[in-house]
């Protein structure tokens, strides 16, 4: 389908909003250069637009299917593939130790976000071994590296991660997949993996699946699981792929969409693994990749977003319905509700986007500096991005269906194609529920230090602006006060399951107040005046407020969600 890259945002966000600059001021970034980034974000623009984005329904339309144990990928994804590798996209943030560009993470994540508008199915099998990489690169013995990186780095291979079994999904404490020392330094891996995404290719040499598996005195729970390399054919003395390892896909998934990416029941019988990171280690090794896989999935959702606001837009500025309020106007697009939808649809792109650029910059910040501080503001922002970059993505693309009218529901148009796409970004990647506990246990455990630093700044950019462009930025200052005493109050509250029961709005309170800002910015680079300007305004007047509703429910604690027994809820 037809996709422009947002590049005009793009870089505005990096030169103005999320702190690009001092990503490139640092050493080991030193390269990224405003011009390396300029021919980057070209590139990447090109060929998203052009090879990428045409690839889109055919996956649709021609799911990834199981002949005879072998899976055939939809027409044009083996070339579409080949492109992305032959670009060395795979690579981009990879140790060029191993052949990757070393980029940073900000600029991946843009191309993430741009592949994923163009065609999401195919966009995961890279972003997939992109995180492989990660994890390899920080956890894997030197011999793995050397053997695998290069071939993962360059696209020849792909990778993959195995954590969910048919009793083990968000409860991924549950597995019993196997893992016995074979006594060569290898292990047998034996269980039944589900829902793998890209479990299998008809166009890489090999497949690489990172598999989390428990040892014969592996204690039960999280602590006891280790993480082991399975590729799917053994390499040779020469490292290329030899014997086929005792692993199949046993079936693929048919799914609500995403019909281009095969999702696979996995069996491996006694497959050939190698040890990643050490012995009941694995959760730790494994976070790396989930992390990257967090932030990729956050961005998925949206590119997704902006792709379906593109095709929305498109529609309203050609649809005629009725007389409009504005002269010369006779598009639905001059309709006050019509203007209400697209937007929400903008200022919500344009605030998951500054979420998810912020995370990657801090990602790279602690890349580049080894900052604790850095890490632990990755860390913070990761669930936020995760689930509030695929809630936007859903609700965008609703959104958009809901602008097309009655044509939205029909499959040619393409709308609701994005709808059912992105629908399971909130559930992969461990849920959007699930990454809400995260935010208010594991990330607000220090008290909400990571949290109260983030605020401050916050504050100190609305208190610089509220001469210059009071109407916004005081609205900010006030809402993250708000979020500040919600947090404190959740931080004092000892019953983690009152917690809990808060997790989700205090989640989304937190992406408003993040969005506010990032509006905020955006105006204050421009002036004040301008489109930018006009956004944030929409986005402080009509989306902002949503943070004092959200936050009140954030600390409404769990006892009236247990008010009614099982039996009730069936009556
Ligand atoms: C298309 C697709 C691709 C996927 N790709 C991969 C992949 O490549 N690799 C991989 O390993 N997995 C993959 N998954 C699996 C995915 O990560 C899981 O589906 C997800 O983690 C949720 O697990 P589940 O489906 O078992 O749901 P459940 O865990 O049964 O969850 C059901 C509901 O209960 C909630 N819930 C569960 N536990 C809790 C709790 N403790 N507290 C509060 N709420 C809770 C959940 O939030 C959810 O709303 C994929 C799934 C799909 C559908």
């Amino acid at each position: 389908m037809p996709y422009t890259a947002p590049l005009n945002d793009l870089r505005f966000l990096l030169d103005h909003v999320v702190g690009f600059d001092a990503v490139q001021a640092t050493d080991r970034f030193a390269e990224t250069t405003p011009d390396v980034t300029e021919a980057i974000l070209t590139e990447a623009a090109k060929l998203c637009e052009g090879e990428l984005a045409p690839l889109q329904r055919a996956g649709d339309l021609h799911p990834a299917r199981l002949e005879n144990g072998v899976v055939r990928t939809s027409p044009g994804f083996a070339e579409g593939y080949r492109a992305i590798a032959a670009g060395g996209w795979v690579g981009m943030s990879a140790d060029p130790a191993y052949g990757g560009m070393g980029l940073p993470m900000a600029l991946a994540t843009c191309m993430n976000e741009m592949m994923s508008s163009a065609c999401l199915s195919l966009q995961i099998a890279p972003m997939m071994t992109q995180g492989q990489i990660e994890a390899l690169e920080a956890h894997a013995s030197d011999a793995l590296k050397a053997l695998y990186l290069p071939r993962l780095t360059s696209g020849d291979w792909v990778g993959t991660m195995n954590l969910t079994e048919p009793q083990a999904g968000s409860d991924v404490g549950a597995l019993t997949t196997k893992a016995v020392p074979k006594g060569d330094g290898t292990y047998a891996i034996t269980g039944q993996k589900i829902y793998i995404s890209w479990g299998d290719n008809d166009f890489t040499g090999n497949v690489c699946h990172l598999v989390l598996a428990r040892l014969p005195d592996g204690a039960p729970g999280t602590k006891g699981i280790s993480l082991f390399l399975v590729p799917r054919h053994l390499p040779d003395a020469t490292g290329n792929p030899g014997v086929a390892n005792a692993l199949k896909v046993v079936s693929l998934e048919h799914k609500l969409g995403l019909h281009g990416s095969p999702t696979a029941v996995m069996q491996y019988e006694g497959a050939t693994g190698w040890l990643v990171g050490p012995e009941h280690g694995g959760m730790r090794a494994m976070f790396t990749m989930m992390n990257n896989a967090r932030l990729g999935v956050g961005v998925q959702g949206i590119g997704v977003a902006e792709a379906a606001y593109q095709h929305a837009l498109a529609h309203a500025r050609d649809r005629k319905q009725g007389q409009t309020p504005v002269a010369d106007a006779d598009s639905i697009l001059a309709h006050a509700d019509v203007r209400r939808m697209v937007m929400t649809m903008r200022a919500e792109v344009f605030a998951a986007r500054a979420i998810a650029l912020s995370t990657a910059v801090a990602t790279d910040m602690h890349h580049a500096t080894g900052a604790e501080s850095w890490a632990a503001r990755a860390a913070l922002l990761t669930p936020i991005c995760k689930a509030y970059g695929t809630d936007t993505g859903i609700r965008v693309a609703d959104l958009g269906l809901q602008v097309h009218g009655g044509m939205g529901v029909i499959e040619e148009t393409g709308a609701a194609q994005y709808l059912r796409d992105v629908r399971v970004t909130a559930i992969y990647e461990g849920t959007n529920g699930i990454q809400a506990m995260d935010l208010v246990g594991r990330k607000l455990a220090d008290g909400g230090e990571a949290m109260s630093r983030l605020l401050d700044e916050i504050e100190a950019l609305a208190e610089s602006a509220r001469g210059s462009l009071p109407d916004v930025a005081e609205p900010v200052w006030q809402a993250c006060e708000t979020l500040r005493e919600t947090t404190e109050a959740l931080v004092a509250e000892t019953r983690l399951n009152a917690r809990f029961g808060g997790a989700q709005p205090y989640l989304m309170a937190a992406a408003r107040v993040l969005g506010g800002h990032a509006h905020l910015a955006a105006a204050i680079a421009e002036g004040g005046r301008g489109p930018r300007s006009a956004l944030a305004r929409f986005f402080v007047g009509r989306l902002l407020p949503e943070h004092g509703a959200l936050a009140a429910q954030a600390l409404a604690g769990d006892k009236d969600l247990y008010a009614l027994d099982p039996e009730d809820l069936v009556a």
